[in-house]
């Protein structure tokens, strides 16, 4: 295993999640790819995201929408869906 991580979405060497930040595929994938300093991007791109569009995380439509736009963030078009 190298030692060397390079996130796929800004292509620098960088440090990886040390968990998978979601559940299931995606998250693993997440993992796998997206450096620390991209995720916390998201992290706080998608509290205005959720106020932007007015969001309930609680409603699974809305959920889904989340994930699209995080997946577009993360450049991740080709990940699972579940
Ligand atoms: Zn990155």
């Amino acid at each position: 295993m190298s030692s060397e991580f390079i996130c796929s979405r800004c292509s620098k060497s960088s440090e990886p999640l040390t968990s998978p930040p979601l559940g299931g595929a995606l998250g693993m994938q997440i993992q796998q790819q997206i450096c620390q300093a991209c995720w916390a991007e998201w992290v706080q791109q998608q509290v205005l995201f959720i106020n932007h569009y007015a969001l309930q995380p609680a409603d699974p439509e809305d959920r889904k929408k989340l994930r699209e736009a995080m997946k577009d963030f993360l450049g991740l078009t080709a990940a699972p869906n579940s």
